[in-house]
């Protein structure tokens, strides 16, 4: 089998309200990740036309999600970040994997559900094929590890799918161009920590999004300490105490969730806060919490504002990592092509 050197990718969506959710289910992670592998971290702006965006809305968080890139700890200048539409190849891989993959396994995909909605008819093309250009994202930098929040889960087996099938349907032609027995690997995502699937802070049963219409479901990154404060206290409780076991939270969301961010936020199991937290009531629990996240998010926030005050500089991490990104989508591209057969002069 070939084997393929580790490397992470991922992506966040420049889609505005940059929250908790995305924090600890995947900014977090990368940050961590740095130091055991090679890392790719991507604005994925193509994503994020998928539903209607302002023009410029659309540069400002772009811009946004770079700055809470570095602000959380990444390290452009030994990892790569950039923005996704400044590598064509993202696009050109993409349109292969649309003839890879099959429309059943898009058909299964519950992201395409809940974002079309009923009028699934109106939703754009470029929704429905998402996770095509989501595996060309990964495959286009031969990623082996991709962190994730759970909702992303559905999302990695079907780039699994799309390169195996690559695999096979070009085998022949991947073994008579050099390539070994396999031209990309079967990625597997990294959903790890406690906190992977941050519910809405007035809904348990709903994970914390972007798009939520209520500001009041989610602590964003640029919330100041008295806005966290004040959606901790008003985020939806029950009137228990907390239990002593993890399994005592079972049926019971909101309290399940915010025991969840405490120990992502201080890096800490569940078990662990409830060894602190059990039997202690809200009105006890939630000033804590409120306090941790203040001071964990607090700095983030002061940081993204530093660096948004300075777009340009921003933009020149970005034309940065998109050079590095580039050389080696090109390679990886001039090889598909070889593989499946297109004359190419460049
Ligand atoms: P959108 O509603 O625009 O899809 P989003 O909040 O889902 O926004 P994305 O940019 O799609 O954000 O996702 C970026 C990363 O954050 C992904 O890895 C995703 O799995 C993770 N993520 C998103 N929401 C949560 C959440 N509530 N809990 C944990 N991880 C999350
Ligand atoms: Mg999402």
């Amino acid at each position: 089998m070939t084997e393929f050197s580790p490397r992470v990718f991922s992506g966040v969506q420049p889609t505005g309200n940059l929250h908790l959710g995305n924090y600890l289910g995947a900014i977090a992670r990368f940050v961590a990740l740095q130091e055991s592998h090679d890392c790719i971290y991507c604005v994925v702006d193509m994503h994020a036309i998928t539903v209607w965006q302002d023009p410029e809305e659309l540069g400002k968080n772009t811009r946004e999600v770079t700055a809470a890139f570095i602000a959380a700890g990444i390290d452009p200048t030994k990892h790569i970040v950039f923005n996704q539409s400044q590598v064509g190849e993202h696009a050109e891989l993409a349109w292969v994997f649309n003839c890879v993959a099959r429309m059943g396994w898009l058909h299964r995909m519950t992201q395409f559900k809940e974002k079309a909605g009923k009028d699934r008819e109106n939703a754009s093309v470029g929704l429905f094929v998402y996770p095509s250009l989501m595996a060309a994202d990964i495959l286009l930098y031969f990623a082996t590890h991709v962190p994730v929040g759970e909702d992303q889960k559905q999302h990695l087996e079907l780039c699994r799918d799309i390169a195996q099938k690559f695999n096979n349907d070009f085998a022949e032609s991947i073994a008579a161009h050099g390539f070994g027995d396999a031209f990309f690997p079967l990625t597997e995502p990294l959903i790890q920590g406690p906190a992977t699937r941050v519910m809405s802070l007035r809904d348990g049963t709903k994970k914390m999004s972007k798009s939520d219409a209520s500001d009041y479901s989610r602590i964003n990154l640029t919330d100041d300490a008295d806005t966290i404060a004040q959606k901790i206290r008003k985020a939806k409780t029950d009137p228990e105490p907390l239990p002593s076991e993890v399994a005592g939270l079972k049926q019971r969301p909101e309290a399940d969730n915010l025991v969840g961010i405490f120990a992502g936020l201080a890096e800490i199991s569940r078990e662990e806060v409830l060894r602190q937290f059990g039997g202690a009531q809200f009105s006890t629990f939630k000033p804590a919490l409120a306090e941790l996240a203040v001071a964990r998010l607090s700095p983030i926030a002061t940081e993204m504002r530093r660096l948004t005050a300075d777009p340009g500089h921003i933009d020149r991490v970005l034309a940065d990592g998109a050079a590095r990104a580039r050389t080696i989508a090109r390679k990886t591209m001039a090889g598909v092509r070889e593989v499946v057969g297109m004359i190419s002069s460049r």
